[in-house]
């Protein structure tokens, strides 16, 4: 009886939105999201790069920032889940430094980190088998392989694929705001990621190119990282990586994403960049 009515306070709370939502589960992959290849990145400062278990990686621009302000966002709730194994994933965690912070990735994540064991029998990630309580409307894998997506949760994954190394999680960072702002008013997040992301029928979904370009969602980004860095700002862009093909730098071209279409607009890629990925496409529901 106690738990009934206790149960139904918090459902009138949530109702009148004095009840803020469960979070959402942010699950960030590691390598070519948080880490990238020691060489990618014209950065010579030490504080740029991290080693761990034998390798050293360059951590992505922006990378400390974000995690640092999605682990202090009472929207969020942060994990990691990395195909490597777990002892890496942890060294590599243990590594990482909060932004202002003595706090390291893993303890910002509070040591939710998924690593190889956790992966399903396809080799994917499946966060409803990692998160079994979690709500598939309240939980996102931000990945830079849409491959790694468990079957059947491909809508839960935002692609962390746009744009140059220099913005790219502010981008990402940008569409997790957005993602957390769309959750407070109870719209799923698979419905969130399908607005930010995708266009196009089912069968011909296409990454919208305003993900890679979109000045709104990568300054909506970087005022999330600037509560953890007031001064936060991506550093100019050498010329050579500020080549239209940055487009195609960031995407996973080794899955089986198929490149349909590319056209050429001026300065840069415009138009409908034409990203084709039938297998998402048909499991779209
Ligand atoms: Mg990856």
């Amino acid at each position: 009886m106690q738990i009934a009515k206790v149960s139904f306070v918090l459902l009138v709370l949530s109702r009148t939105g004095l009840c803020p939502p469960p979070p959402i589960d942010v699950v960030l992959d590691l390598d070519g999201v948080i880490l990238l290849e020691s060489h990618q990145g014209a950065s010579s400062r030490p504080e740029d790069f991290v080693e761990a278990d034998g390798r050293r990686y360059r951590v992505a621009e922006g990378a400390r920032e974000m995690v640092t302000a999605l682990a202090a966002d009472p929207r969020f709730r942060l994990s990691f889940f990395s195909a490597q194994s777990s002892k890496r994933n942890v060294a590599v965690l243990r590594a990482l430094q909060g932004q202002g912070s003595t706090r390291s990735f893993f303890d910002l994540a509070q040591g939710r980190v998924f690593s190889r064991d956790h992966l399903d029998r396809d080799g994917r990630k499946s966060l409803a088998s990692v998160l079994p309580r979690s709500d598939p409307g309240r939980r996102v894998l931000v990945d830079d392989n849409l491959e790694s997506v468990a079957r059947g949760e491909e809508r839960g994954c935002l692609w962390a694929w746009t744009g140059d190394n220099h913005t790219r999680l502010a981008r990402v960072m940008g569409a997790l705001d957005a993602i957390g702002e769309a959750g407070q008013g109870g719209t799923p997040v698979p419905d969130a990621i399908d607005a930010l992301m995708w266009t196009g029928e089912r069968g011909e979904r296409r990454v919208r190119v305003e993900m890679a370009s979109d000045g709104a969602l990568l300054d909506r980004g970087l005022r999330q990282m600037r509560l953890a860095r007031a001064d936060y700002a991506p550093p100019k862009q050498p010329n050579e990586e500020r080549a239209q093909g940055d487009l195609l730098a960031g995407m996973p071209v080794a899955s089986k994403i198929r490149l349909a279409e590319l056209r050429r607009n001026g300065q840069g890629w415009g138009g409908d960049c034409g990203v084709t990925f039938t297998e998402l496409a048909g499991a779209t529901p």
